[in-house]
């Protein structure tokens, strides 16, 4: 029986090498993995999921009208498919998530999604919401903060250099650079951030060593 999987982290914990690494077991077995990448994701070259260490592979697209249940059974029934491996998931809808599990439930095929579980205020995505109350595996990938604690939050840095804590969940072509801290730290920086808006601090750039 397929089962439908969220492998989740905060920034940095390798979540696309592990979908890479994922992706060459099933080819190298012969079997063929159907990659998607979130069309919102301009770090890279569009439809292609690269990972820090340098291994890449070309992806699908999914934007939030994409109905996944519609292409996968479409590219499953021009070549089978054995596995859907999704990065960037936290993007996807609640409908796209529902459209997973009936790919997992009745085509039979594995989902395997990789992506954030909050972002830089502390809140669910959409995506990730969804995958934490319906997949069948949870997986955390840990990375830790500079302190050495597990980073279970991410930090959205300004391009002042000072911890930014409202405005909107993505932040498309921004100069923003995120960083994965433990809670402890992200409530510290984030309440000294409020402390040098208020006047109450002088604004200087944060340093995470
Ligand atoms: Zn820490």
């Amino acid at each position: 029986m397929a089962q439908l999987y969220f492998y989740y982290s905060a920034m940095n914990a390798g979540k696309s090498t592990s979908l890479l690494q994922s992706s060459y077991n099933y080819n190298e077995r012969g079997m063929r993995a159907l990659i998607f990448t979130a069309e919102i994701d301009t770090r890279f070259a569009q439809g292609k999921v690269v990972s820090r260490i340098g291994l890449s592979a070309d992806a699908l697209l999914f934007s939030p009208q994409t109905n996944m249940a519609e292409v996968i059974k479409k590219e499953n029934n021009n070549q089978k498919v054995h596995c859907v491996l999704i990065d960037e998931c936290q993007f996807l809808t609640k409908q796209q998530v529902e459209q997973l599990c009936d790919i997992v439930d009745n085509v039979d095929i594995p989902v395997l999604c990789y992506g954030l579980r909050t972002d830089f205020s502390g809140e669910l995505f959409s995506g990730s919401q969804y995958l934490l109350a319906w997949s069948d595996k949870l997986v955390e990938l840990k990375t830790v903060c500079w302190c050495g604690r597990k980073a279970g939050r991410v930090l959205r840095i300004g391009s002042d250099g000072i911890p930014v804590y409202e405005g909107a969940q993505v932040d498309i072509g921004g100069n923003e650079k995120y960083i994965s801290v433990c809670r402890k730290h992200y409530m510290e920086a984030i309440n000294k951030a409020k402390l040098m808006a208020n006047g109450q601090l002088p604004k200087v750039p944060f340093h995470f060593n």
